[in-house]
């Protein structure tokens, strides 16, 4: 049950293109949808990668309510619904579940 709510996290940086793709997008911050229209910010650019083309043309979701970076958009398949953002917002910001480390595969 817990790698149902890690999955859907990865769609939340680099995800430019699937957001603008979407017609309504969710902030798992605060809980709240919206059209991609109105997501104006973008993040996702550090030192390491601000003059990387590839990193400009990808970009990550500002939250247009919260501005914070927990946004997915419904192209990634998920249902954007406030039961949905609820959860993910318990899992990854009350932290309600415990879970041990495991490798990447
Ligand atoms: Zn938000």
């Amino acid at each position: 049950m817990v790698d149902d709510l890690l999955a859907p996290h990865r769609h939340t940086a680099n995800n430019r293109a699937e957001v603008e793709a979407s017609t309504l997008c969710g902030c798992f911050y605060c809980v709240q949808t919206f059209p991609p229209q109105e997501i104006v910010a973008w993040g996702g650019l550090d030192a390491s990668n601000f003059d990387d083309p590839d990193a400009a043309a990808g970009g990550t979701a500002l939250c247009p309510r919260c501005g914070s970076e927990s946004v997915i958009g419904d192209k990634s398949g998920y249902p954007i619904n406030a039961q949905f953002l609820t959860r993910m917002h318990e899992a990854w910001f009350q932290r309600t579940i415990i879970r041990t480390p495991q490798k990447k595969k």
